[in-house]
């Protein structure tokens, strides 16, 4: 494939040949000069009988480099589809209808239609009807209409495979096949993609002649204004470190990449648990769902979005502040696609990686790709956390509005209760009515450690030497369930779950998380009831099997702490409204409330 290199003399888009309509829109819209692929694609593009393969990613310009010209060899008189760009999901879909509308704002009379699965069909089909120029569609609704004779492809004069590496993994490669099967031979086709599985080197040999190969710059390399760091610990502490950091970083606006559903449900459910303004975005909620989660996050009144990589690529926020890995993607090029998320428009951001040392081959893969070093990060301390929690609170103290029409009234009475303290006294009340949970918090919290191999194994023993037997407590049954931490199991879920099959009140006490297993003690008249109440309950579509628990032999009590225990610095305003409710004894306090997905 062909580099793209710098060239001494930057064209723009009048000598590339934009038509003036056109780049009067995109002047408005900002663009001064060309983006690399910009000027790559757009002349062949505008020629005829091209076909390209351009791997290139989100954030690099390509909805410009292919809609400028797509949008200009429309002849606005033929009402009938004369471009067709495919992607992946609804969002992305129309997002780059959007776009395409906002290239076109002084082409009079030009149609785009987006069409995506999961809304009215027949509204699409009346738009189709009345005559469009451009459709931007996902495989499966395409092939829809197809087999209702409801669009015609036979005039198609560019086709676009937006994102093709992402349609394939969602499972459209038999659609893209129907697709291209029908549209003209002489058209130019333009595939783009961030990676070069071996099925799109099939598709392109199947549907296109000779086609040019271009490489944009992986946006991240040369792009001095994202470091990339990773922090090196125990598999098991890996949401602590997370939680290390973005208690760090008290005005973090990132993504936390997960790689499977159920770890971007479970990490974002711990989050919520913990008090963090954060949510899960995964291809098993629903469109609405997905919808609501993305607009919370875009208008920034979500911080933190815990997302699987496919779900986050119809996600058009690209100014994050934080990119976290909280599992390194299996493709090292995902890792760009997920970093070149932060570090846009000038602004710095940091790219960071949380790996257990296993992880160590990914990290080094990934520095060959992006042809940087990754810096081993060290844990904030408690200490380190509390400090920059502490100037960020006073900081908004500084930058705090003060609505002194709303305050006036009520002043004059909080100064006469006030007045017998000092200045300083009142501040460090202040300070100290915010701060003294999270100091006691991380004088008590052990640091994390950080992990190299001898550590590693030195750890291992020191886990096994530290298992004990375990009974139940007094007036209390010890009970066993088929469900575990990897099944996605919490322990409110697992309380809901007894609240919900048994009838009446059942105490629980103490409940144990293993991997595929859990234990849990019901008070001691109940057992019995919960046994064959529970043994008629499914959760997550598998049939719950309880049982008196054997002896296990081994208890993780020692890491119960480590696992469920709060954040302190979002954890105030929580604490307040819970009345510090423990998370073993049946509760509705609203973290029930904000779970997808139930039992
Ligand atoms: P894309 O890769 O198409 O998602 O584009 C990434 C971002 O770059 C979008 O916000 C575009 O609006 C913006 N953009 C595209 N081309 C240019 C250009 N030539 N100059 C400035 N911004 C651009």
């Amino acid at each position: 494939m062909r580099p793209h290199h710098d060239k001494s003399i930057l064209k723009t888009f009048e000598e590339l040949g934009v038509a003036p309509s056109i780049l009067k829109a995109i002047r408005e819209m900002g663009y001064e000069v060309p983006m690399p692929v910009q000027e790559e694609v757009i002349p062949l593009l505008l020629g005829n009988d091209n076909d390209v393969i351009a791997l290139a990613q989100t954030g690099t310009g390509k909805t410009a480099a292919y809609g400028l010209p797509v949008l200009q060899k429309i002849n606005q008189l033929q009402t009938y589809p004369q471009a067709l760009i495919l992607c992946p999901t609804r969002e992305l879909c129309l997002q780059i209808a959007g776009d395409l509308n906002d290239y076109s704002k002084y082409i009079d009379g030009l149609k785009v239609l987006p069409v995506y699965g999961g809304s009215s069909i027949e509204s699409q089909i009346k738009a189709l009807k009345k005559g469009v120029h451009v459709v931007v569609a996902t495989p499966g609704r395409l092939v829809d209409l197809m087999r209702r004779k409801r669009v015609a492809l036979g005039e198609i004069k560019n086709v676009i495979l937006d994102e093709a590496d992402e349609m394939l993994t969602m499972g459209f490669s038999d659609s893209i096949n129907a697709i291209l099967a029908e549209v003209p031979p002489s058209r130019n086709m333009l595939l783009f993609s961030a990676t070069m599985p071996q099925e799109i080197s099939r598709i392109t040999k199947k549907y296109m002649r000779n086609p040019q190969e271009i490489v944009i710059g992986r946006k991240n390399e040369g792009n001095e204004n994202i470091r990339h760091v990773y922090y090196m610990v125990h598999a098991k502490d890996k949401y602590l470190a997370l939680k290390r950091l973005v208690d760090f970083y008290p005005n973090v606006y990132g993504i936390v990449f997960c790689r499977t559903r159920r770890e971007t449900q479970e990490i974002a459910d711990k989050l919520i648990h913990d008090g963090y303004n954060a949510d899960a975005l995964h291809g098993e909620l629903s469109q609405i769902q997905r919808d609501y989660v993305m607009q919370k996050f875009r208008i920034r009144n979500l911080q933190l979005l815990v997302a699987t990589d496919v779900a986050a690529r119809g996600l058009d926020v690209d100014d994050l502040t934080h990119v976290f890995h909280y599992s390194l993607p299996d493709e090292t090029e995902l890792y760009t696609h997920r970093s070149g998320r932060t570090g846009r428009a000038g602004k710095t951001g940091i790219s960071i990686a949380i790996c257990h040392s296993k992880e160590k081959g990914k990290i080094r893969s990934i520095e060959k790709v992006i042809s940087k070093t990754f810096e081993i990060g060290a844990l904030p301390t408690g200490k380190a956390i509390c400090e920059k929690q502490l100037f960020n609170f006073v900081d908004q103290i500084e930058k705090v509005k003060v609505n002194e029409e709303e305050i006036e009234s009520l002043m004059p009475s909080v100064f006469r209760k006030l007045e017998w303290l000092e200045k300083e006294d009142i501040i460090k009340r202040l300070i100290s009515l915010e701060f003294n949970r999270m100091i006691d918090y991380y004088r008590d919290a052990n640091e994390i450690e950080v992990v190299d191999e001898s550590t590693h194994r030195s750890e291992n023993r020191k886990d096994r030497n530290s298992r004990r037997s375990y009974n139940a407590e007094e007036g209390y049954t010890r009970l066993s369930l088929n469900f575990g931490k990897a099944d996605g199991l919490f322990p409110n879920q697992l309380i809901e779950l007894v609240n919900k099959s048994v009838p009446g009140k059942v105490q629980i006490g103490k409940i144990e998380l293993r991997d595929n297993s859990a234990f849990f003690e019901v008070e001691k008249g109940a057992a019995e009831k919960v046994i064959s109440r529970m043994n008629k309950y499914e959760f997550d579509n598998r049939a719950v099997y309880v049982a008196l628990a054997e002896d296990s032999g081994g208890s993780e009590w020692n890491n119960r702490k480590n696992n469920y225990s709060s954040s302190p610095a979002k954890e105030f305003g929580k604490y307040r409204k819970n009345n510090n409710k423990p998370w073993r004894k049946h509760s509705s306090d609203g973290y029930n409330k904000q779970r997808k997905r139930r039992p």
